[in-house]
């Protein structure tokens, strides 16, 4: 039951004229003398501008995502995607979101930059969470709920059905963080665009397809939410070298598959030699490449890892966290390499 777009969207986002770009305006494929964006005729093919609209690797995206292109924004990271939604929903001073608690810090981030509300509402004990609960934090004033599944810095996958009775109760935006699905058991909510036009789902290339560097985020909703995506992003926001690498990885998805196999193989291995450890107290459930660990005393390992050239996440000041680090799992000998490390503290 959404709120119509226009009464979610920020009154002068929904009326705004867009910049266009040379680009925007001719981008014909027939002709071959370009003269309209005061471009240098040298140094091809980096004197271009970039398509701004990533035409090209988004007609690939939709093979392998089984999306289509009007239905997918992209963006430099997840961050900008993340960031957009505020800038796109939320009337800084005026409007609200819900978020569960722990989750990924740039929700909280963004907000406090755009001057928006954030409420968090806590986890179980099992990291998970009941929709009425998100809800009942909710007012006329909160346009978007946070969900990440699997979640950061838990690490597992939440409940399906109570994320589905958010998006079915709830009448503003809902962003499902997919950073971590390619991992999980559990199936991405891709599918469920179709039926939720509220619904915005964040993935990203920076985890599974092992290409953080390059910042390709990609954000999948209906076509009139991506539209207006599209409206406020930077005109170029995605460049050339990142779309040519992203091009190059999507020939590929199955050296994904293959270190996905690979990484959930190792990361059986760590947590059994983990859990092991005199210093390991609990191991939580994961469905991502990494797991959180609650351990006897989190600052001093994490300083005795620092000082062999070995780096974890301290997550120990973190609500529900305390005490607990976040590993991420590693190739084979950096795994070993930490195990063998820690059974000498
Ligand atoms: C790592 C991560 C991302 C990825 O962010 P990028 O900006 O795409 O690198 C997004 N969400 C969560 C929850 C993450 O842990």
């Amino acid at each position: 039951m959404m709120i119509s777009l226009e009464k979610l969207v920020r009154p002068n986002i929904w009326s705004l004229a867009p910049y266009s770009s040379a680009r925007d305006e001719y981008s014909g494929k027939e002709a071959h003398v370009f003269m309209d964006a005061n471009e240098n005729p040298f140094n091809a093919p980096f004197n271009r501008y970039p398509d701004p609209l990533q035409r090209e690797l988004k007609a690939q995206l939709m093979k392998v995502k089984g999306v289509p292109e009007d239905m997918i924004f992209l963006g430099n990271g997840s961050d900008e995607a993340i960031d957009l939604a505020y800038r796109v929903f939320c009337n800084p001073g005026q409007d609200n979101v819900v978020a569960i608690a722990p989750t990924y810090g740039m929700y909280q981030v963004c907000a406090d930059i755009n001057g928006v509300e954030y409420r968090s509402v806590l986890l179980d004990d099992q990291f998970d969470f009941q929709a009425d609960k998100l809800l009942a934090a909710c007012d006329a004033n909160t346009k978007i709920i946070w969900l990440c599944s699997p979640n950061n810095p838990t690490g597992n996958s939440l409940n399906r059905d109570e994320m589905l009775k958010v998006l079915d109760a709830f009448g503003g935006i809902v962003i499902v963080d997919e950073a971590y699905i390619d991992f999980a058991r559990q199936l991405s909510m891709r599918q469920e665009l179709v039926r939720h036009p509220n619904l915005i789902i964040l993935q990203t290339m920076s985890k599974a397809w092992g290409s953080a560097a390059i910042r390709l985020g990609m954000a999948f909703a209906s076509k009139e939410i991506i539209a207006i995506y599209n409206k406020v992003k930077y005109p170029y926001n995605v460049n050339l070298l990142t779309q040519q690498q992203a091009m190059a990885m999507l020939k590929d998805p199955f050296e994904v598959d293959k270190w996905v196999k690979l990484l959930l193989s190792e990361r059986v291995r760590l947590m059994q030699a983990f859990q092991e450890l005199p210093l390991c107290e609990k191991i939580y459930p994961t469905d991502a490449n990494f797991f959180l660990a609650r351990v006897t005393d989190a600052q001093r390992i994490y300083d005795y890892l620092v000082d062999r050239g070995i780096i974890v996440r301290n997550r120990s000041k973190i609500q529900l966290c305390s005490n607990c680090l976040r590993i991420t799992i590693g190739s084979h000998t950096e795994n070993n390499e930490l195990i063998a490390a820690l059974r000498q503290f």
